[in-house]
């Protein structure tokens, strides 16, 4: 029998999004709103500040945390990791009918085993110079670029911009995390609404249709046609590339309330089916050093390390690409994530256990409760679903890091890295 896809992505996304484990913040909604995500490992506190976003006449969803998104397929796949396995489960919950009705298709009775691909890890050359290029070097020649450098052209265009603004109200907004006077602040941009009017006549030398393709302005069949598609009042985050000056992609951190539909949350401004850029801090500097390399959740406890630190600020706890943690290769990593569950999680890797109704994780080192579990279970003859998440340091490993430490402290100390550095208490877990 095949799945009737079409109805299948008909499924309202909420609905989906419910039964995998989300959940709605108000029952009261509209065309568009915020749910709690689904994706619970990487989230805290279960989301109690909704991430996710519903877009209901388009029937898709986007999580600004965990990069969830997409249609019912594709969010039940990202959750469940493999596109017949999310149609099967779409196809049983919501009792959609098969395709050709009830008709059942011979299925020859093989097991496929699907050979995972091999991962191709991006490598560093060590030989390869660092660039500094001039944008004004490339503007008339911008009609010949590809489309990856005419993109690195516009977003290092906006980010030099947003370096030029008067910035005393983000380095207040730092202040009051206790960030002061830490030299990486000097390459976080600010863009207030006023500098973002004033950047967009700017912009204006670039065609209007890449700067909707980039994501920067809204197309023309929005409500708000051609309008800046970000949040205002935001600090910018770079992303560089690694053997150049030029930015690959930004996050916008709102510094006060001013967006109202952002609600204070980063928002990525990058296009990665054109090019996936690296997280703040990735980049020539730190990967032509010798140092350990300290990966955070976010670039706010990339700041309140010591400032000699070199560093790596992954915008969510699995925000890395795969491929990108080969250019760690070599390296020593240190994870300094929350410490809480879902940090811990994502570091240590954990197991999906499903049973019954019940669905629960575990971590790997308590990889002995499961197997105890399992055994009453299957005594039982109740059927158990064990599904494994590798953690980012086996996969560090994996991808050729000399080593990886997942560093953990005392929860009273801080839960997060500014914690510490607020409390008074960043020397008792870090050498300064
Ligand atoms: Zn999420």
């Amino acid at each position: 029998m095949t799945f009737d896809i079409e109805k299948l992505e008909q499924i309202p996304i909420d609905e989906v999004i419910k039964a995998l484990g989300g959940d709605y913040k108000r029952h009261s909604h509209g065309k568009q709103f915020n749910m709690m995500c689904c994706n619970k490992a990487f989230h805290q506190h279960g989301d109690k500040k909704p991430s996710l976003t519903v877009w209901v006449d388009k029937n898709i969803c986007k999580c600004h945390v965990c990069g969830i998104k997409g249609n019912p397929i594709s969010v039940a796949k990202g959750m469940l990791g493999d596109f017949k396995e999310a149609c099967k489960w779409l196809h049983e919950t919501f009792s959609i009918p098969y395709a050709n009705g009830c008709t059942p298709r011979p299925v020859a009775p093989k097991i496929v085993k699907s050979t995972p691909k091999p991962i191709e890890y991006l490598r560093f050359n060590k030989t390869k110079k660092f660039t500094k290029v001039k944008i004004g070097d490339w503007i008339d020649k911008y009609s010949e670029l590809s489309k990856v450098q005419k993109l690195k052209m516009v977003y290092t265009f906006i980010y030099r911009f947003s370096l030029s603004t008067d910035r005393s109200k983000l380095l207040e907004y730092y202040k009051g995390r206790q960030i002061d006077k830490n030299p990486h602040l000097s390459k976080i941009g600010y863009l207030s609404v006023e500098d973002i009017t004033l950047l967009l006549n700017k912009l204006s030398i670039f065609p209007t249709e890449d700067l909707i393709e980039f994501g920067i302005i809204n197309d023309a069949k929005h409500k708000f046609p051609l309008s800046w598609k970000s949040p205002k009042n935001v600090g910018v985050i770079p992303s560089f590339s690694i053997y150049t000056d030029l930015i690959e992609g930004m996050m916008l951190r709102p510094i006060d309330d001013t967006n109202k539909w952002f609600k204070g949350k980063e928002s990525r401004l990058s296009i990665p089916s054109i090019l996936k850029p690296l997280p703040f801090g990735f980049g020539y500097k730190i990967l032509q050093n010798t140092c350990d390399i300290y990966i955070t959740e976010g670039h706010i406890d990339a700041l309140s390390l010591p400032e000699n630190y070199c560093f790596i600020a992954s915008p969510g706890v699995n925000a890395l690409e795969e491929e990108q943690l080969g250019l760690l290769g070599g390296k020593n990593i240190k994870l300094v994530f929350d410490q809480d569950e879902a940090g811990l999680k994502n570091a240590l890797g954990y197991f999906e256990v499903s049973f019954l109704d019940q669905r629960m994780t575990i971590l790997k080192s308590q990889k002995d409760d499961l197997e105890g579990m399992k055994n009453i279970l299957e005594s039982q003859g109740v059927d158990i679903k064990v599904t494994e998440h590798t953690g980012l340091k086996d996969r560090l490993l994996k991808a050729g890091a000399k080593s990886v430490e997942v560093i953990r402290w005392d929860k009273d100390l801080g839960k997060d890295v500014n914690d510490l550095l607020v409390n008074g208490n960043l020397s008792k877990v870090f050498k300064i």
